[in-house]
């Protein structure tokens, strides 16, 4: 398998390959591969004559440097599964003074409000970060497909948007989220839960799923109490926030429209690991 460090190196690899008329689908990660990463692997794999894994846990979109220090790496555990899925897989797994010569500062961005809204009110900064680090990857990378997980909703939106707005020729696959049998989302945090925290972790799904169901009959402000009273009374969980926004605009929603579509976003606390989730609310 082969695996880059340095972006010079990748770019003039990639360039033979498209010179061939080859496909490239791109998988970016921050490592700690689970199977909810692999289902976007497979997916590229599936889709595009290359994939391109990028493996690179990136200082500028943390806002809190404990979580950044903390930050699970296990690349040569990661090097094996990707090489399970496909030998002929390209890693990218960049030094970051490299990928940002040397200056590793975020660039600001206007996403037209996606970026205010839920996580970006509570981790400033972080939408700046994973846009200086997608949109170089991206030019970096060139590739026809990109493949995100709904797991991070508004990250999705946000990429979305950047394409859009950078008139990137790159079509966005978003792929489902991927959970553990309990139903917890699976993420590269969840290896960092105490046993207790783990076991309550489950909770959340399912209070989720409730949530749904309510949102069926019940008024916004209804279910978005129930949420709250819910995981307020277990002892392991804190609530973050849980908003019900519109899934395009992921502006908070007061009254149901009907044709639109809505989803459930929360965060919460297990411990010291910051756990996020969301479901949609309507039915496919
Ligand atoms: P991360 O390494 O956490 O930055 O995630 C890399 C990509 O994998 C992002 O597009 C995530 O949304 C996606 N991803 C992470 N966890 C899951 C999951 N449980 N199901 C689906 N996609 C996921």
């Amino acid at each position: 398998m082969k695996v880059f460090r340095y972006k010079k190196e990748l770019e003039n690899h990639l360039k033979e390959l498209k010179k061939q008329g080859k496909t490239i689908g791109f998988v970016p990660t921050m490592g700690a591969l689970h199977q909810g990463h692999l289902a976007l692997v497979k997916n590229a794999l599936k889709d595009n004559d290359i994939t391109v894994v990028s493996i690179f846990v990136n200082p500028t979109q943390f806002d809190n440097p404990d979580d950044l220090e903390k930050y699970p790496r296990t690349f040569e555990t990661d090097l094996t599964l990707l090489e399970d899925l496909s030998p002929d897989i390209i890693v990218f797994y960049p030094d970051a003074q490299d990928f940002y010569d040397g200056n590793i500062v975020s660039q600001t961005f206007d996403f037209d409000g996606l970026e205010q809204e839920m996580e970006g009110k509570h981790r400033p900064g972080h939408f700046d970060g994973v846009g200086t680090v997608v949109k170089k990857l991206f030019e970096i990378v060139q590739p026809d497909k990109a493949y995100f997980g709904e797991k991070d909703f508004q990250q999705l939106q946000i990429i979305k948007k950047l394409v859009e707005k950078e008139q990137m020729p790159i079509e966005i696959i978003p792929i489902p989220i991927y959970r553990e049998e309990d139903g917890l989302a699976m993420s590269s945090r969840n290896r960092r839960l105490t046993k207790h925290h783990r076991a309550a972790a489950l909770f959340i799904y399912q209070v989720l799923k409730q949530s749904r169901v309510l949102f069926k009959k019940e008024s916004i402000d209804t279910v978005k109490n129930f949420v709250k009273d819910a995981i307020g009374a277990h002892p392991y969980l804190e609530l973050e926030y849980f908003e019900i926004a519109d899934e395009k605009t992921l502006k908070p929603v007061t009254q149901k429209i009907s044709g639109n579509k809505y989803r459930g976003f929360i965060v919460v606390y297990a411990g010291e690991i910051r756990l996020i989730d969301n479901i949609s609310l309507v039915e496919s």
